[in-house]
C-alpha cells in the first residue's frame, strides 16, 4: 500500500513525487512512455518535447542568428557560419537525456518507485497500471493525478508529423524548411517561428484573432509585433484557415482574411493552436469524477477534485499550462496530503514569452485593473536608456510597473527585452513580499544590469526615475 500514487512524471508528477517522499511518503509514480531501454521515459512534455527541447534550439538558433548578422557590430569578423542542423539537434537531444536520467537518479536517491504503464484511476485507493497487455491494480491512501496535455489538432490540417506537424514534430525537422507557416501566434508559434526563421526559413504565421498577444500588456503586445515582423515573421491576423493539404511537394494552405481567399504553398506547416488534457481512459466509471466541458479535471484552489483523496494538478486542470504552475501545484497537494499549510498564489504566476528579446509578466495589466475598478499608476523605464543594455546592444523594449494608486503595492510587472524572464522573476518577489513601487525603488540593484531598467521603472511609478530626460520624468507614454 502506497501512501500517494502520481500519474504522470511530468514537471507536476516528478516535482510532487520527490517532495512527497521528502515528506515522508512512500511514494509511487506511473507514467506511460518509456525510452529505447524500456525503462519509464521521465520528465513529461517540459523535458521531452516541451520547455527544454524548445529553449535549447532557441539559444542554439539565437547563437548562430548572432553570429550571422550582429557580430560584426561588436567589431568581430567572422566568415559566413555554416549551419550544423544535426549536430545542434544532437546537443538538444542530449540535454534532454541529461535531464530526463536526471529524474530517474533523483527517484532512485529519494526512493519513489517508478512504475511503467498506463494508469486508470478505479478510485481514491485503487489505480490499475497496464502495459503491453497485462494490468495490475496498485493500492494507495492517496491518488495525484499529474496526466498533463497534448496538442490539440483541427480537422483542416491534419497532423502527418512529416509535412503537416504539431510541436513535437517542430523540434525534430531534420532540414530547415525553406517556407514554413504557423496556425497560431500563441507562445509555441512564437517562440518555435522564431527558432526555424534565425535559421534561415522563411516563416508566415496564421493567427485566427485579429488581436496579437491579447493576455500581454497592450503596447507591449505592439512592440513584439513590430519586432517579430522585422525579425522574418510574416504574422497574418485575421486569418481563418480553410484547409491545408499535404503532398509529395509540400503543403498547400488555403485561408481566408476578412477580405479574400488566399493559397500559400509551404515545405512544412506547423499546427500550433493550443494544448488539451491528457483524460482519455484515464477515469475509472466508478472513479467519482466528471470532466468539466473542456475535457480538464474540475479542481478547486488546493487542487482537490470532488472526491477525497483524489487530486489533480498541472495541465490536466484548469489555468495555464506551465511547468512552473504545475510544479508548484504538485508540492501543494504532497504538503497538504501531510497536513502542512500550502496554498499557491495564482495572481503571482509568471509567463514569459521566449522570443528574442523576451516577452514576461506578472500580475494584473492595465486593462485587467481598469476592469476591475482598481486605480492605479504606472511607471515604465526604456531598455534604450539603461547602460548594459547599451553594452549588449540590445536596447528594444521597455520594463512597466504597475502600482495601486493609493497603496503604492506593485499589482503587476511588464517587461519586453533583454533578460525580460528573469527581470520578471525579481517583480514575482517583490509582489510577493507585497512591497510597495516606492519600495522596489529604494532596493538596491547591481550596477550596470538589465535589471536596473525595473529598478528605474519601479521609481518611475513616482516620478522619481533618475535616467530619464523628459521633464515630466516620464519617458514612455503608459
Ligand atoms: P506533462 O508534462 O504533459 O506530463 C504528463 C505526463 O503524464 C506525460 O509524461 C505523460 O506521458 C504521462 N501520462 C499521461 N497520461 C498517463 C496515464 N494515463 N498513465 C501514465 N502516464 C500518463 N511551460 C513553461 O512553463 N515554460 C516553457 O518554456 C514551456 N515551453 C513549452 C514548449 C513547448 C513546445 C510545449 C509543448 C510546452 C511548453 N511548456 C512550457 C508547457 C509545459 O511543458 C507544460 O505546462 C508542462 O509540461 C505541464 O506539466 P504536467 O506535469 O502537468 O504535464
Ligand atoms: P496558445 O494558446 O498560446 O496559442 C494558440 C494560438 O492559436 C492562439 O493565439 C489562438 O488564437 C490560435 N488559434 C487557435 N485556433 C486557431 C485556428 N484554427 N487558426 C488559427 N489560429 C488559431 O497555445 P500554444 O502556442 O499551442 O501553446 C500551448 C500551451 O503551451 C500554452 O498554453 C502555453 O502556456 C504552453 N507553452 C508555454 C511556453 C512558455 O511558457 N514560454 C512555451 C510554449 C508553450
Amino acid at each position: 500500500m502506497y501512501d500517494v500514487v502520481i500519474v504522470g512524471s511530468g514537471p507536476a508528477g516528478y516535482v510532487a513525487a520527490i517532495r512527497a517522499s521528502q515528506l515522508g511518503l512512500k511514494t509511487a509514480c506511473i507514467e506511460k512512455s518509456f525510452d529505447i531501454n524500456g525503462k519509464p521515459l521521465l520528465g513529461g512534455t517540459c523535458l521531452n518535447v516541451g520547455c527544454i527541447p524548445s529553449k535549447a534550439l532557441l539559444d542554439s538558433s539565437y547563437k548562430y542568428a548572432e553570429a550571422l548578422n550582429h557580430f560584426s557590430d561588436h567589431g568581430i569578423e567572422v566568415n559566413k557560419p555554416k549551419l550544423d542542423l544535426s549536430k545542434m539537434m544532437n546537443r538538444k537531444n542530449n540535454i534532454i537525456t541529461q535531464l530526463t536520467s536526471g529524474v530517474s537518479g533523483l527517484f532512485e536517491a529519494n526512493k519513489v518507485t517508478s512504475i511503467l504503464g498506463e494508469a486508470k484511476i478505479l478510485d481514491s485507493t485503487q489505480v490499475e497500471v497496464s502495459f503491453e497487455g497485462k494490468a495490475e491494480v496498485i493500492n494507495t491512501k492517496h491518488v495525484i493525478i499529474a496526466s498533463g496535455s497534448s496538442p490539440i489538432d483541427i480537422p483542416t490540417a491534419p497532423i502527418d508529423q512529416e509535412n503537416i506537424v504539431d510541436s513535437t514534430g517542430a523540434l525534430v525537422f531534420d532540414s530547415v524548411p525553406k517556407k514554413l507557416a504557423i496556425i497560431g501566434a500563441g507562445v509555441i508559434g512564437l517562440e518555435l517561428g522564431s527558432v526555424w526563421a534565425r535559421l534561415g526559413s522563411k516563416v508566415t504565421i496564421l493567427e485566427a484573432m485579429d488581436e496579437f498577444l491579447p493576455m500581454a500588456d497592450k503596447r507591449i503586445a505592439r512592440d513584439v509585433l513590430r519586432e517579430l515582423k522585422k525579425q522574418g515573421l510574416d504574422i497574418n491576423l485575421g486569418c481563418k484557415v480553410t484547409a491545408a493539404r499535404s503532398s509529395a511537394k509540400g503543403v498547400k494552405v488555403l485561408f481566408e482574411d476578412d477580405k479574400e481567399s488566399h493559397e500559400l504553398e509551404v515545405d512544412k506547416l506547423i499546427v500550433a493552436v493550443g494544448r488539451k488534457p491528457n483524460t482519455a481512459n484515464l477515469l475509472g466509471e466508478n472513479c467519482g469524477i466528471t470532466l468539466d466541458e473542456r475535457g480538464f479535471i474540475p479542481v478547486n484552489n488546493l487542487c482537490e477534485t470532488l472526491v477525497k483523496n483524489i487530486w489533480a494538478v498541472g495541465d490536466v486542470v484548469r489555468g495555464p499550462m506551465l511547468a512552473h504552475k504545475a510544479s508548484e501545484e504538485g508540492i501543494m497537494v504532497v504538503e497538504r496530503i501531510t497536513g502542512k499549510h500550502a496554498e499557491i498564489k495564482y495572481d503571482l504566476v509568471p509567463f514569459v514569452i521566449y522570443t528574442h528579446p523576451e516577452v514576461a509578466w506578472v500580475g494584473k495589466n492595465e486593462e485587467e485593473l481598469s476592469e476591475a475598478g482598481i486605480d492605479f499608476k504606472t511607471g515604465s523605464f526604456p531598455f534604450a536608456a539603461n547602460g548594459r543594455a547599451l553594452a549588449a546592444g540590445e536596447t528594444t523594449g521597455f520594463v512597466k510597473v504597475i502600482a495601486d494608486k493609493e497603496t503604492d503595492t506593485v499589482l503587476g510587472v511588464h517587461a519586453f527585452g533583454p533578460s525580460a524572464a528573469d527581470i520578471i522573476q525579481q517583480g514575482v518577489v517583490a509582489m510577493e513580499s507585497g512591497v510597495s513601487a516606492e519600495g522596489l525603488g529604494l532596493t538596491i540593484f547591481s550596477h550596470p544590469t538589465v535589471s536596473e531598467a525595473l529598478h528605474e521603472a519601479a521609481l518611475a511609478v513616482n516620478r522619481q526615475a533618475i535616467h530619464i530626460r523628459n521633464k515630466k520624468n516620464k519617458i514612455i507614454k503608459n
